[in-house]
């Protein structure tokens, strides 16, 4: 009998699971479930608007949505109008894929001050997630500290000194363009605990801080090393020992670049660990320690600076949302390899945590497609029927995927200045264009 799939979340690694399953057997049906009306995860709302042909990989998953046995089902949420124990009794195979959307918890001294703003919450805001379209964020500082280097906070950090120039041709939602462009944000510091060997962000991500046309990126000479010691690279592993060595040239490169004439600038402070949040009720400064790297770990030297600042983004990572009906733990389901349970099944960051490119959620797909068929040999839930059913008994409004072509249609009729798009970030004006 046909076996019923029920996909929730449809960034890419639900996407990616769809396509191994549909590869797995001719024999299913796969019902991608979605929080939000518009599918896409990660690429519509934590992709950064700056980064267009990366988003291009959602054709790929347009194409896989398009199979008959795919049926889109956005505007559902799971918690609100159906729970994961109903979805089991419906399916013969639920696949989590939600992703990891929540901050990585951040607690020094002065964390719950106004003023500190988690770089989830940020990045919906500025590209346009309808939980963070009415954040009232003030930018009224010249100084910005960005807590974390990987290429999260790279891409936060570059957002806010591009000018409306440089993000014309993006999908920036437009209200976080007119804050960011209307801000006075001359500085923005980005805070590693440790040194530029253990930078996670990548060489690309890294070189545009090169090419900005107002900002100049700042790094001091003194903490670029000229080479990568061995115990360092036994340490980071050979893939990453590729990476550091094109770091360490590009970085080299930032410190012979002049910032005269530079409107803003982009601070690398390498080897300093946040210790606390300055300010009265809102912020201030942001104070760290000097560290020493030691067997791969921060160590505090006793040496302390304040960086002033008025904004805080810890962009240290992310954990995924828990979901009730599922083991939690680290900020993850609790798998074995994806697995939860017989018939459950985890993909993407809910699996494995925040990690890798969009590519790295392929594997996850195949994962779970394999064990699916390997555990259910034979469907035989109702799947589908009952899903309808269910959503008409509770007055849910589904939106097709067809319906979602006709939303994605508007928002590039709205575009201007060589845009793709101007998004929808309302809930409400995305249904009226289909309801009107
Ligand atoms: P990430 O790469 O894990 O970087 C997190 C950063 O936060 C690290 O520098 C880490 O330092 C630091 N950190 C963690 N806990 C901290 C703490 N308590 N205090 C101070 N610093 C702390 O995470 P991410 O930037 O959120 O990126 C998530 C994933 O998305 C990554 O795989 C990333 O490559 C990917 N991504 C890719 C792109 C792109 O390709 N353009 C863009 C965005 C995101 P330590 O190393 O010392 O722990």
């Amino acid at each position: 009998m046909t076996l019923s799939v029920a996909i929730v979340g449809s960034g890419p690694s639900g996407f990616y699971s769809a396509e191994s399953l549909l590869r797995s057997r001719e024999d299913v049906t796969i019902d991608i479930i979605e929080r939000l009306p518009t599918p896409y995860g990660l690429i519509r709302a934590g992709v950064a608007p700056d980064h267009a042909k990366t988003k291009n990989v959602a054709r790929a998953y347009e194409k896989i949505a398009s199979d008959p046995r795919v049926t889109y089902f956005g505007n559902v949420e799971v918690g609100r109008d159906i729970t994961i124990a109903e979805l089991r009794e419906m399916y013969d195979a639920v696949v989590l894929a939600t992703g990891a959307s929540v901050d990585k918890p951040f607690s020094i001294p002065g964390h719950d001050k106004e003023g500190v703003l988690g770089v989830a919450a940020f990045v919906g805001w500025y590209n346009g997630h309808p939980d963070f379209r009415d954040l009232n964020l003030n930018l009224d500082t010249e100084g910005v500290a960005v807590i974390g280097i990987g290429n999260v906070a790279i891409d936060v950090a570059r957002v806010l000194v591009k000018t409306p120039a440089e993000m014309a041709a993006t999908d920036l939602a437009d209200y976080a363009a007119a804050a960011v462009h209307a801000s006075p944000i001359k500085d923005v510091y980005m805070c590693g605990r440790r040194g530029p060997l253990q930078a996670q962000f990548t060489n690309v991500e890294l070189r545009e801080m090169g090419q900005l046309d107002v900002a100049a990126p700042i790094v001091d000479a003194a903490q670029i090393p000229d080479d990568i010691p061995p115990e360092v690279a036994d340490e980071i592993g050979e893939r990453n020992v590729r990476v550091a060595q094109r770091n360490l040239a590009t970085l080299r490169e930032f410190t012979e670049i002049d910032p005269t004439g530079k409107d803003k600038r982009v601070h690398f402070r390498f080897f300093s660990n946040p210790v606390e949040i300055l300010g009265g009720d809102r912020v201030e400064g942001l104070r760290v320690e000097k560290t020493e790297v030691v067997d791969g770990r921060a160590v505090g030297t006793g040496e302390f600076s304040d960086i002033p600042c008025g904004l805080v983004i810890p962009a240290i990572g992310y954990y995924s949302e828990p979901i009730d009906g599922v083991p939690f733990e680290d900020g993850r389901a609790r798998n074995q390899d994806g697995r939860i349970d017989v018939g459950l099944y985890a993909v993407g960051w809910i699996k494995r945590g925040p990690s890798g490119v969009i590519g790295s959620n392929k594997p996850d797909g195949d994962a779970a497609a394999a064990q699916i068929l390997e555990d259910l040999p034979e469907g035989g839930k109702p799947g589908q029927a009952a899903l309808t059913q269910h959503l008409a008994g509770n007055g849910a409004r589904p939106i097709s995927f067809e319906e979602w072509k006709r939303i994605e249609a508007a928002e590039e009729a709205n575009a201007t200045d060589g845009a793709p798009r101007r998004k929808y970030s309302r809930v409400a004006d995305m249904l009226a264009v289909l309801d009107g």
